[in-house]
């Protein structure tokens, strides 16, 4: 069955909070029929898209952000690795290709690449472009120049997030400033790349602060084409260990507002995803989630096993989401950006 898109919600920049928060104020189910209504008019509902990522460098990195195990001054027992050898990515690359990949995503936990790391990178992006994939990668802060020299590579993604609301920004990261997320999205947008863009909840933030994360990914000149929304992992070690557990109906109350305003985004589950039951997924999935992590590590934290997630899909009557490319032909897109909230 084709995806049933057409223009009936007009798209938004300019969204207030108070709107936002009086969106997350509805009664529940009253949030997750419009927000199953909107879904509909853009998707198919039974169509979610799956995707991985392989990260190409691991740990050691010299970034604050108070959740994340890959950060070199919280010890969390992550090693860190080089960047990996372009032999080594083709070989995963291919590997996924044979497993009917079109889009295969390169993560490194980097604050920026240095630019003498974008010649390395530039040559993974060529050589899986030659294989017939799309690319995509994570890789932090960009200048203006690497965005268009990683563009001039044949990137087709960039994923970005900007972790949380402004006002609470400063709770979670001192190494960087909120604005630092914009200017690198200016830039991946202005080579002409798609944008990968979310965030993390469950971090301690109000509900208005939840508000505050989906009112800055909204109103950004152009809605992400993907938008992860992480429920925190808790990692030992991590500032955020022992954080009191968000409220599994307020995740999915997220998730609807993040669907209601950016309608034609894909809505991802990202990380968090190995700790919900079947029922808040699928709980998810009626409030407008389409996209899920599936198979391959999410960076260094847990996934759900391939297999259980095909039956959860099956129990839901769920397909995954086909991509009909430019050419015409179509395949089950299953490599694609995003990552456990690292907004690297
Ligand atoms: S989230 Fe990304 S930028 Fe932050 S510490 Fe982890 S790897 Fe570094």
């Amino acid at each position: 069955m084709a995806a049933h898109r057409h223009e009936a919600t007009p798209l938004r920049h300019d969204w207030t909070r108070a709107e936002i928060e009086a969106l997350m104020d509805l009664p529940f189910t009253e949030l997750l029929h419009r927000a199953g209504s909107v879904h509909r008019e853009h998707f198919d509902p039974a169509e979610v898209q799956v995707s991985t990522l392989l990260s190409v460098k691991t740990g050691g990195c010299p970034e604050d952000c108070a959740y994340c195990p890959q950060a070199q001054r919280y010890h969390t027992g992550v090693e860190a690795q080089k960047l990996m050898s372009l032999d080594a990515v083709l070989d995963k690359a291919r590997a996924a290709k044979a497993a009917g990949a079109s889009r295969f995503c390169m993560g490194a936990a980097w604050r920026s690449p240095k630019d003498r790391d974008i010649p390395k990178v530039a040559a993974m992006i060529r050589e899986v472009k030659a294989l017939g994939l799309e690319t995509c990668a994570t890789l932090g802060m960009l200048s203006g120049e690497q965005a268009q020299a990683l563009k001039s590579a044949g990137l087709d993604y960039y994923n970005h997030n900007i972790d949380t609301a402004p006002d609470f920004y400063g709770e979670i990261i001192h190494t960087r400033e909120f604005q630092d997320r914009l200017d690198t999205l200016e830039h991946v947008r202005d080579a002409g790349m798609k944008t990968c863009c979310g965030g993390i909840v469950g971090m301690g933030e109000s509900r208005a602060q939840r508000a505050g994360l989906l009112q800055a990914l909204a109103n950004l000149p152009a809605h992400p084409d993907s938008v992860p929304i992480n429920r925190l992992v808790q990692v030992e070690g991590t500032p955020l260990a022992g954080t009191t557990e968000l409220d599994p109906f307020e995740f999915v109350r997220t998730i609807a507002a993040a669907r209601i305003m950016m309608p034609r985004s894909m809505v991802r589950l990202s990380a968090g995803r190995e700790t919900m039951s079947d029922e808040l997924q699928a709980l998810c999935f009626a409030a407008g989630a389409n996209s899920i992590f599936y198979g391959e590590k999410l960076l260094t934290t847990a996934n759900p096993e391939a297999e259980h997630d095909m039956r959860l899909f099956r129990r839901l009557g769920i397909r995954p989401m086909q991509v009909v490319e430019e050419a015409g032909t179509v395949h089950a897109d299953i490599v694609d950006s995003a990552r456990h909230g690292c907004a690297a």
